[in-house]
């Protein structure tokens, strides 16, 4: 099976992402702490490329809980999202399962900051640290896919947006 081709299919093709997103998650695996990767068509917002959704128990600091990763249509837009297979797997692989093992080992690392945003509009800055780990995260996998260089500066663009001061030093992996 030629990933790259079967994106440029889902790219395409609306009705063969859920298919799509299937072989992309047998290809990067399904570790213990994520339930379902699940495309929905259906975005709250047209900007949301994938997110982590946990499950409710981990809100009450339930540890070893498996969250469900949502894809949604702009992870097959290449003006915001992946421009191949292996940016798509990195979002999936390296951002995405990062938040999902993050919740399952340490819950209240993840759920209290967004709790705290969503519910009392405060801490943003402790679901920032959240999203921090998993760019970087993201960032030292690079070399281990075939992204292409305007993924990983995006990346790294968004990562430098949310803390400058702290934000890697990036070699970039060009194969
Ligand atoms: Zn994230």
């Amino acid at each position: 099976m030629n990933l790259q081709k079967e994106f440029e299919r889902a790219v395409e093709e609306k009705g063969y992402r859920p298919r799509f997103v299937a072989l992309a998650k047998k290809e990067v695996g399904t570790p213990k702490y994520v339930s379902r990767v699940i495309y929905d068509p259906h975005p709250h917002r047209n900007d949301v490329l994938m997110q982590t959704a946990p499950n409710p128990a981990a809100a009450l600091l339930i540890k070893g809980t498996r969250s469900n990763i949502e894809v949604f249509p702009a992870s097959f837009n290449s003006d915001i999202g992946p421009n191949n297979a292996d940016d798509f797997l990195s979002l999936l692989a390296d951002h995405e399962y990062f938040h999902a093992r993050e919740i399952y080992e340490d819950p209240k690392t993840v759920i209290r900051p967004i709790w705290n945003t969503i519910r009392l509009r405060e801490a943003p800055g402790l679901k920032k640290a959240m999203e921090i780990r998993a760019y970087d995260n993201q960032i030292s996998n690079f070399r281990n896919h075939s992204c292409s260089l305007k993924f990983q500066l995006c990346i790294a663009a968004k990562r430098a947006e949310l803390d400058p001061e702290t934000a890697p030093i990036l070699t970039f992996s060009i194969k």
